[in-house]
């Protein structure tokens, strides 16, 4: 059966190169600084995982023969171009588009992409998903937040605006926890990808829904990574709680419930989860085609998550539509 993975990851040379420089600065990001103490170190250990990142070519898709992926749907990997000021960041994420670009040029049948979008520069950032879609990508990425800022804020505006003008989706994914809640992450690892980043990346996707930004601008899709950051699970205690808050008049009401917003504008990918408990259950919340397949390559092991798959208790139609006919309806491919 085909597979299509879609959270799966890259980087440019020039952003590898300007992260450094943020991490040696005296005011870096205390989630980023800890990234750069562990994955992001160039240490022996991460050699292997660095040029993987680096390699948007040959070598990444004769590794994708070999574990059995027929197309991965790139983006910049976390946290992308929003570590850095608003023109750098525009810059960047633009050549990095362009990069992707060539890159799916090059293998159209094995290769697509999500562009990247410097939220810095909400007007920019705009024009940039314009430019996306012209270059031929899919859809886009946000890293969650930029410098401790949701996209629910009102400056945010031209962001979904040009979502909707373009019907590009986007893929919220996680990075470390904003600067004003990390203090209790920092100690045990908890910053990090078990925990931290889905804490991060549920608050921003619960910050959408429940600042009303679906019913403002209600034809957005998105994407949440690793079984939708452990939002499905909440769901009906989302509702429940939310309407006890609008009862006693604590919260406005929206004009759709919570969960009524997060069957209607996102989808989930099982980016990085290989337990059928959890996949089981996202398919009882959310139906089958609200699911699609990700490897999270090189940070995941890919050839696991492609005998989960395979090995999933499913209908062979749940099969079909989570291994590739969901990513073909979202992304309009083929
Ligand atoms: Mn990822």
């Amino acid at each position: 059966m085909k597979r299509i993975a879609i959270e799966e990851a890259f980087v440019t040379p020039e952003i590898a190169t300007e992260w450094k420089k943020v991490l040696g600065s005296p005011d870096v990001e205390p989630g980023f600084a800890k990234m750069g103490e562990s994955i992001l170190a160039d240490t022996p250990g991460n050699a292997l995982l660095h040029s993987r990142l680096l390699d948007i070519g040959n070598g990444r898709i004769a590794h994708m023969d070999e574990i059995g992926i027929d197309m991965q749907v790139l983006s910049l990997t976390s946290p992308g171009v929003q570590v850095f000021h608003p023109d750098l960041a525009t810059r960047l994420a633009a050549d990095a588009n362009d990069a992707l670009a060539e890159a799916v040029r090059a293998a159209p049948s094995r290769l697509a992409g999500l562009g990247a979008i410097a939220p810095q520069d909400p007007a920019a950032a705009a024009r940039e998903i314009e430019r996306i879609k012209s270059l031929g990508l899919l859809g886009l990425i946000v890293n969650s937040h930029t410098f401790g800022e949701y996209l629910d804020g009102p400056r945010n505006a031209p962001i979904f605006e040009a979502m909707e003008a373009t019907g590009l989706p986007m893929y919220l994914h996680p990075r470390e926890p904003a600067p004003s809640i990390v203090m209790p992450f920092l100690d045990y690892g908890l910053y990090f990808a078990g925990w931290g980043f889905a804490v991060e990346t549920g608050l921003h996707a619960m910050r959408l829904i429940m600042s009303g930004t679906f019913a403002r601008f209600p034809k957005l899709k998105i994407i949440l990574g690793h079984m939708g950051e452990g939002i499905p699970f909440w769901l009906q205690r989302i509702d429940n709680r939310y309407l006890l808050q609008v009862k006693i008049g604590a919260v406005e009401k929206l004009p759709c419930l919570p969960s009524e917003y997060f069957l209607e504008n996102f989808v989930i990918t099982t980016a990085g989860v290989t337990s059928m408990a959890a996949l089981r259950l996202s398919i009882d919340v959310l139906g089958a085609e609200r699911i699609l397949f990700a490897a999270d390559y090189p940070y995941e092991d890919d050839a696991e998550a492609v005998r989960f798959l395979d090995g999933a208790v499913l209908t062979e139609r749940e099969r079909e539509l989570v291994s590739h006919e969901n990513a073909e309806r979202l992304l309009a491919l083929s």
